[in-house]
């Protein structure tokens, strides 16, 4: 099979990270989340990891420089050499010429673009009840897909907790972040070419459906 590079893009709580997951297992493709990298340094105690921390607990955009530099350096090993999906990056204009240059560089350039569409008021929903695997990193909501035992992963047992960026006032600015500094990315795309729209409010199976049919 032919190389597939493909970016994920939509809102907070489109199901992008879900998505990724499933996509990725099932074209052989590498999934690089950019929030859960950032999140992996948290964890490490990096200097990158302790400056992005603030901004991630707001609701803000981690600065463009911090997160190309550490994107760039993900792309360039060794196991993705057949693809991979981006997960969360880029989410700003900056970040999406810096890819494109860094691509040119390598001969290389990204497939498809992959919108998610999901409207606010879902998306409130979504992220108010979500918990996730700290293992694996599965998430579940409290509502609409509990797990079968409270604080427990269906898959692995792993414990289950709350994003600190979850809170209501965290998940209204990321919205609101989207809205203005990673739209733009839509226009950007579709000038290009590479950009198709996917409804993202059906079933994960008919997103993951609607999503293999655009990419492949
Ligand atoms: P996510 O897991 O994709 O929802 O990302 C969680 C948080 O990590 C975001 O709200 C930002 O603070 C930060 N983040 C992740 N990806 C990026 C990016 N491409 N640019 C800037 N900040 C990012």
């Amino acid at each position: 099979m032919d190389t597939l590079r493909i970016i994920l893009l939509g809102p907070p709580g489109a199901g992008k990270g879900t998505q990724a997951k499933s996509m990725s297992e099932s074209l052989g493709l590498v999934h690089i989340s950019s929030g859960d990298l950032l999140r992996d340094h948290q964890n490490r105690g990096t200097e990158l990891g302790m400056t992005a921390r603030d901004y991630m607990k707001k609701g803000l955009l981690v600065p463009d420089n911090l997160i190309i530099g550490m994107i760039e350096e993900r792309i360039k090993m060794e196991d993705v050499e057949s693809g991979y999906i981006l997960d969360g990056f880029p989410r700003t204009v900056q970040q999406a010429q810096s890819l494109e240059k860094a691509l040119e560089n390598q001969g290389e350039s990204i497939d498809k673009v992959a919108n998610i569409v999901v409207s606010d008021q879902e998306l409130i929903h979504r992220l108010g009840g979500r918990w996730i695997c700290r293992q694996c990193q599965q998430p579940f909501h409290e509502i609409n897909s509990p797990p079968q035992i409270e604080g427990k992963c269906d898959t692995c047992n792993g414990e289950l907790y709350q994003r600190e960026d979850d809170t209501s006032d965290a998940v209204v600015q990321r919205i609101k972040v989207f809205g203005e500094q990673t739209n733009p990315l839509i226009e950007y795309y579709s000038t290009r070419g590479t950009l198709v729209s996917i409804d993202g409010e059906g079933s994960i199976e008919q997103v993951r459906q609607s999503l293999i049919g655009a990419v492949s």
